[in-house]
């Protein structure tokens, strides 16, 4: 065995019988320093401690002056242990007074000490303090000896954790200034506001058997724990095939660090010091994960995660522990703090606790935040280094309206915050309490208010907001969050339930609009330069209509006895309605033959949702179309050549235009002429400044996101629209980017309540 490894094991076997025996957390310090400099053969070891601060306060000593324990102190960064600290590295020297960064401590007695070689305390990727030992010879430290010390290290940092030595803030695994509070930014994912407790989703993997009684069988076991991480790795990519090239891309980089010798090797070598497998594992990754803090090159931090993935997974099989929070005793108010998010991961979750997510990774269009909607949770993304800035069971508020988070705020803020969330809860008790009352406005005009909706979920607001049904039944939602396309019958279930749970109101269910920012995982296609202008939504379906045919077949299987309500997406022309409706038509007939109950009646619409349409609608009104329902999310981008996802231009062009609200009272106007019923379920609808501008142009059925009915129907409820119509008339043909301002100001003279 070599020399290091033999000594690194008499000594740690040496430490685990002052740890394993009694008294207090000083005295056994103390051991431990003296044992250190026996075990090592240096004149001195010395421990320092972070206080709060980021000053590091020398807490035991073997060798220099034990009056300066708990009195000299030195900042990070300051003299030779200061720059261990900052650096979170090592540091060897063999002429300690030449080296640059030397500072003398006349208080401790180190004037006879000629060199010096000290290592970084480090627990949870945060440095806690340093190990230092000095000889009175220019003694010219050999590797074998630092890597005995940083095992020591990572034993003493466990010791000093659980001794309580220094109040537990002080000591907390994550970086800066843990205790103070911390304003941090990132992107709203979902809007709205949450106040609760920090609870990480994969909760870090505790660590409490340290050393070994067994070296062979501890390398038995990391071997044993290794194969079964690459064995799930392997699946998960199996799994995975038909994932973009991307997300594949990313697991085989993961396998491949798996199988990193120098990774493994690491944790091998700290196994064959004595330390147990879960521990030199930890080892390995709280270096890493300290050294992280120093590399600014984005991609290598990327991989560096990745490491620190598979450390914890590793960890994971290795201790057996393979929970998430989810399974845990969650507090009552939690803010989940994760690096991403699956939608069946969320899902697992008590939706009455949770009061909102927050991911280090996460953008709008991913599953987990559609759910997240659904469960009306806000939901913050891209906030950086999250894990190192807040620590489990902190205090936490997500501002979901502003894009921030506040970690440990002060009582101020959080009675702030706090205020807003009841504010809000007693205005949705107040919109609630308005659920049957019908939208009718002050001059006795009723508009049908309709919700949107996308997953089971959603189907319980029907009954809540008293809506007059679903305007918008989005189908591509369930194929999002399955890992395979559904069959037939599982739409039909599906489509079934969804029925049944609207009762005797309507639903219009649009058939799969997929591509663009919608993608199906187990979907591959090839990159677009212009995804939202691209292979997408009807254009699709239309080129494989067996998905289509399935879809449709679904619906009228579960429609039977009921009206059956269809419209298709992103219709640019009168052909491709004509293409689609064929389609379902010859889907009826077949169904019909076989003898399937047919639905009491069909109603077969169109979304419009692309300018082209708008230019041929006088005939497509002609062609038996039996509504229209304006797609003003799409229609907009499209109109304004304006990306619907881009924050950077998001404000550059509003809907509440002249140009916008003329193109929809066009559409108005030639729907009523031909007398198809016509609706509009895009955003503006859910937002009462821009439904006043609409039931002004004339629009009488609207279809909303459920969080946007209290407020639209407030709104109804106080507008005389023989006042409203005439002004917005006016608006029509100003010269104005925006008539917002305008339309605000009159709701205001006239008493409209806008909440
Ligand atoms: C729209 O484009 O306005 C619409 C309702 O469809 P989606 O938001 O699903 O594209
Ligand atoms: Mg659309």
């Amino acid at each position: 065995m070599p020399k290091g490894e033999k000594d690194a094991r008499r000594l740690l076997g040496r430490l685990r019988d002052v740890m394993a025996g009694g008294g207090g957390a000083q005295d056994r310090l103390n051991r431990v320093v003296t044992l250190i400099a026996q075990g090592l053969g240096t004149d001195v070891c010395s421990c320092y401690v972070m206080r709060a601060g980021e000053v590091l306060e020398l807490f035991a000593t073997e060798g220099l002056a034990q009056d300066a324990v708990h009195k000299t102190r030195m900042r990070v960064g300051e003299g030779l242990i200061g720059e261990i600290a900052a650096k979170a590295r090592p540091l060897m020297a063999a002429d300690a007074w030449s080296h640059p960064s030397f500072s003398y401590r006349p208080e401790t007695g180190e004037d006879v000490y000629r060199s010096l070689a000290g290592v970084p305390l480090i627990r949870g990727g945060k440095v806690i303090g340093v190990l230092a030992v000095q000889n009175r010879d220019n003694r010219d430290y050999q590797d074998f000896e630092q890597e005995i010390l940083e095992t020591v290290a990572m034993v003493l940092s466990e010791l000093l954790a659980g001794a309580k030595l220094v109040h537990e803030h002080e000591l907390s695994t994550v970086a800066g200034n843990a205790v103070l509070p911390l304003r941090l930014e990132g992107a709203i994912l979902n809007p709205g506001i949450g106040v609760g407790i920090a609870v990480y989703h994969q909760p870090e993997v505790h660590v409490t058997r340290l050393l070994a009684d067994d070296t062979d069988s501890e390398l038995a076991r990391l071997r044993d724990a290794l194969r079964e991480m690459r064995r799930s790795i392997d699946s998960m990519l199996a799994g995975q095939r038909h994932m973009p090239g991307e997300y594949t891309d990313v697991l085989e980089t993961f396998r491949m660090f798996a199988e990193d010798k120098g990774w493994v090797g690491r944790i091998t070598e700290h196994i064959k010091t004595g330390l147990t497998a879960e521990a030199a594992v930890r080892k390995v990754d709280d270096d890493m994960r300290a050294r992280m803090a120093q590399i600014t090159d984005a991609y290598l931090r990327e991989r560096l995660h990745d490491l620190e993935d598979l450390a914890n997974r590793l960890l994971r099989h290795l201790t057996g522990d393979g929970s998430t929070a989810a399974m845990s005793d969650l507090p009552d108010h939690v803010i989940l703090i994760c690096r991403s998010l699956g939608p069946a991961e969320l899902l697992d979750y008590d939706p009455s606790r949770l009061r909102g997510v927050i991911m280090e990774e996460g953008s709008p269009g991913m599953h987990a935040v559609i759910v997240a909607k659904a469960l009306d949770i806000p939901v913050i993304g891209q906030v950086p280094s999250i894990f190192q800035r807040v620590a489990p069971l902190d205090p936490v508020v997500v501002d979901g309206e502003h894009g921030q988070v506040f970690a440990r705020p002060g009582e101020d803020v959080r009675g702030a915050f706090l205020d807003g969330v009841k504010a809000r809860q007693q205005r949705r008790a107040y919109y609630h309490a308005l659920k049957d009352t019908p939208p009718v406005t002050k001059d006795g005009k009723r508009i049908k208010l309709m919700i949107n909706a996308g997953l089971m979920m959603d189907m319980g607001n029907l009954k809540d907001t008293g809506a007059d049904g679903v305007g918008l039944y989005r189908t591509e939602i369930p194929f999002m969050a399955r890992s395979s396309l559904p069959s037939v019958d599982s739409q039909t279930q599906l489509y079934g339930k969804v029925l049944e749970m609207a009762e005797d109101k309507p639903v219009t269910f649009r058939t799969l609009d997929v591509g663009g920012d919608k993608l199906l995982p187990y979907w591959q296609s090839a990159p677009e330069d212009n995804p939202a202008l691209g292979w997408r939504s009807i254009r699709i379906t239309l080129d494989r209509p067996a998905i289509l045919r399935a879809q449709v077949r679904a619906l009228i299987r579960a429609s039977g006895g009921r009206e059956l309500r269809v419209m298709f997406p992103m219709v640019a022309n009168v052909a491709e309605y004509r293409a689609a409706r064929a389609l379902v038509d010859m889907e009826l007939a077949r169904e019909a033959a076989r003898g399937t109950p047919p639905p009491e009646r069909v109603r077969v619409g169109t979304m419009l949702e692309v300018p082209s349409l708008v230019w041929q609608l006088p005939a497509l009104l002609k062609d038996g179309v039996d509504f229209v329902s304006i797609g003003s999310n799409d229609l907009m981008q499209f109109t304004f050549a304006s990306d619907r996802g881009n924050p950077r231009i998001a404000g550059r062009y509003d809907p509440l235009s002249p140009p916008a609200l003329s193109l929809l009272k066009r559409i108005l106007d030639l729907c009523n002429i031909a007398a198809v019923p016509v609706s509009l379920c895009g955003e503006m609808a859910s937002r009462p400044l821009e439904a006043l501008a609409l039931t002004g142009l004339g629009f009488r059925f609207l279809s909303l996101a459920a969080p946007g009915m209290g407020p639209v129907k407030q709104m109804i409820l106080s507008t005389n629209l023989s006042d409203v119509k005439p002004y917005v008339m006016s608006l029509l043909d100003l010269p104005d980017v925006s008539v917002r301002g305008k339309l605000r100001a009159f709701a205001k003279d006239h008493g409209i309540e806008l909440s």
